[in-house]
């Protein structure tokens, strides 16, 4: 049965990275491997900043794609002393794709232009991850992800046709795993009429989960710079503890709630195969980092802290002073919807509808202009909301003390707080 790694861009930031990447599959060589791996380091945040100085033809667009030609030219130069070694053909070919894109003016939908070019990112990373591993003399295949990821033509969000993914996948897969290391990049995927797609930020994890679901595979790793799934974001709190054991059900609330250690479409493919996701340290890889499967232990859980910030606590209420109705409620949900805006808190009142969203002045603007003939909207902006998984009211006292609080909600097991 084969086995899923997924190394993030953190993992592969720089030579020692990819060096070590090599050590953690030499101890794993015995196993049928599928790797999935990200850009390297930043770079799909500086894709992104060449993608919108292409679209608004700026003039630091040449030097911004310098950049991140120079940051992987250096790092194959560290791992590749031979300077006839293909690979610099290769990085270079790959390369003229971005040439070739900024040469034309930027494609009409934006989205589809950052597909193109942003997707450049995990081409380079897996070409010359995969050139390593052959040169340490890992024999390994390089796959193109857009032959076997196929997506709708939704670009930066591209929907998975599970059923011809899985056909692709089966069809050919599990035969070059027999006897050698297959390596693919996350986050991008292709549409039946060629063009490439991506899957949304983060969204290696999610690649890997589909694999690992159209292979049936054993587990899924994703190697990670911290221990496993901490139960709170150590940049921001001191005294972090990890968790042993997720269930299923825990792992998907917490990525609901804003937890970023996974990202939240990962786990569905995983629960529907019952395939079990490891968390572990990519600088520790015999540590036992966190198992999140079907039959982990429930009770007790230590508290989990997630904080988003840049919250916008939206108040809707009605122009003359009637009842918020169900028929109310759902104008405004359809609004929500049409706008894609995902309602992170709400609460109703007699009077009046709340939402905490993510602050997005674009989206906000567009929901605005669908309910203004109707309703009144009043907004506070720059808050930030917790959610607290498995609460203490000590807890709750604690993170809120000395802010004030604008909204908050306790149930059962979760307890959110929109504060300032
Ligand atoms: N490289 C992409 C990003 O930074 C995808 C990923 O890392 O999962 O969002």
């Amino acid at each position: 049965m084969a086995q899923v790694f997924k190394f993030g861009g953190a993992s592969v930031k720089d030579a020692d990275g990819v060096k070590n990447l090599v050590k953690i599959i030499q101890l794993h060589q015995d196993k049928e491997l599928l790797i999935v791996i990200s850009a390297m380091g930043k770079t799909t945040n500086a894709l992104e900043k060449l993608n919108q100085a292409h679209i608004q033809q700026s003039e630091d667009t040449q030097s911004l794609f310098a950049e991140v030609k120079q940051a992987h030219y250096q790092i194959i130069q560290e791992l590749f002393k031979n300077l006839n070694h293909p690979i610099y053909h290769e990085i270079e070919n790959t390369f003229v794709e971005i040439d070739w894109i900024l040469e034309e003016e930027a494609h009409p939908d934006p989205d589809f232009n950052y597909d193109q070019i942003v997707s450049v990112g995990e081409l380079l990373s897996t070409k010359i991850v995969a050139a390593y591993l052959n040169e340490c003399g890992i024999t390994t295949k390089w796959l193109d992800a857009r032959s076997y990821i196929q997506t709708d033509n939704t670009y930066r969000e591209g929907k998975v046709n599970w059923e011809k993914t899985k056909e692709l996948i089966q069809e050919s897969i599990p035969t070059i795993l027999k006897d050698q290391v297959a390596l693919t990049q996350g986050f991008i995927g292709g549409t039946s009429e060629n063009f490439t797609t991506t899957l949304g930020r983060e969204g290696s994890d999610y690649t890997a989960a589909i694999f690992a679901n159209c292979l049936q595979a054993e587990s899924v790793t994703i190697w990670k710079d911290v221990p496993g799934v901490l139960n709170a974001d150590p940049k921001l709190f001191p005294d972090t503890e990890k968790y042993e054991q997720l269930s299923y059900a825990e792992a998907i609330e917490m990525t609901f709630y804003g937890a970023t250690v996974i990202h939240p479409k990962t786990i569905k493919p995983l629960q529907n195969e019952g395939i079990p996701l490891l968390v572990k340290p990519f600088l520790d890889p015999s540590a036992a980092g966190t198992i999140i499967s079907a039959d982990a232990l429930t009770e007790n859980l230590k508290p989990a802290i997630i904080v988003k910030k840049e919250q916008l606590l939206v108040s809707i209420s009605s122009k003359d002073f009637s009842f918020i109705t169900e028929d109310h409620l759902s104008e405004i949900f359809s609004a929500f919807a049409g706008c894609q805006i995902k309602i992170n808190m709400m609460q109703v009142s007699a009077l009046s509808f709340s939402v905490c969203m993510d602050q997005n002045e674009r989206r906000f603007h567009q929901l605005t202009e669908q309910l203004v003939s109707n309703f009144k909207i009043k907004y506070n902006d720059g808050l930030e909301l917790i959610t607290i998984r498995h609460f203490t009211p000590e807890l709750v006292a604690e993170l809120s003390k000395g802010r004030r609080i604008f909204m908050e909600q306790l149930s059962r097991n979760t307890a959110q707080i929109a504060l300032k």
